[in-house]
């Protein structure tokens, strides 16, 4: 069985965190991606976990508690403010900014990422990755409103400076929609725009 795009994304990012980095979950959701972002930053990392949802942000935070994980700051604010939120050490040394779009599964399904929103956080997360830093993304078309928000970002993506970044693809599997699909974007070490 193919491995799930969740599983892909966290492995992707994996490859490049170590302890002591700095890396963002930009829809905490249940807090998954929170917790592995948490353990793979260890304690001298740091993490900012944003959702704009409550339910959200109590769940990551239980979920953190649970297992004793304390370098994660949560964020109950729209991933679009991620520039004014983060402190200012962190710009263009973050090595990894995941983002799952769509609803809360088991939660409120009127409260899900719209694209312009979308949009600006993933250039606002691009503009704060150090060089060599990973941002995955995965979209969600086979839901209304998920379909046009996907081929924003696919758009998007395929829009930006290849000598400074590299994206990727990654198709998924799904029973009944559309297949949702995980961008994986590189920023390129050494190139023109790396300012770090
Ligand atoms: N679709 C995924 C889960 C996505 S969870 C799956 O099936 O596994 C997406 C999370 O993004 C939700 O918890 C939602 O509250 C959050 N969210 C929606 N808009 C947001 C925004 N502008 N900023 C940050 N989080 C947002």
């Amino acid at each position: 069985m193919k491995p799930r795009l969740t599983e892909i994304a966290q492995q992707r990012v994996g490859d490049v965190l170590t302890p002591g980095h700095f890396a963002i979950d930009a829809t905490a959701g249940n807090g998954h991606d929170t917790v592995f972002l948490s353990r793979s930053v260890a304690a001298d990392g740091r993490v900012f976990a944003f959702d704009v949802q409550t339910a959200a942000i109590a769940a990551t935070q239980s979920r953190l508690a649970e297992s004793g994980l304390r370098n994660v700051t949560l964020v109950q604010k729209s991933h679009a403010e991620l520039e004014s939120t983060l402190p200012p050490e962190t710009v263009g040394r973050v090595a990894a900014v995941m983002f799952n779009l769509g609803y809360l599964p088991g939660g409120d399904h009127s409260v899900m990422t719209e694209t312009p929103s979308t949009l600006a956080a993933i250039d606002a997360a691009l503009r704060v990755l150090r060089s060599g830093g990973v941002l995955t993304i995965i979209a969600y078309p086979g839901h209304a409103g998920g379909d046009t928000e996907t081929t924003a970002v696919g758009r998007h993506l395929a829009g930006l400076a290849s000598d400074a970044y590299a994206v990727e693809q990654v198709t998924g599997q799904s029973g009944r929609n559309a297949s949702p699909i995980l961008f994986v974007v590189t920023r390129q070490p050494r190139s023109a725009s790396d300012d770090t």
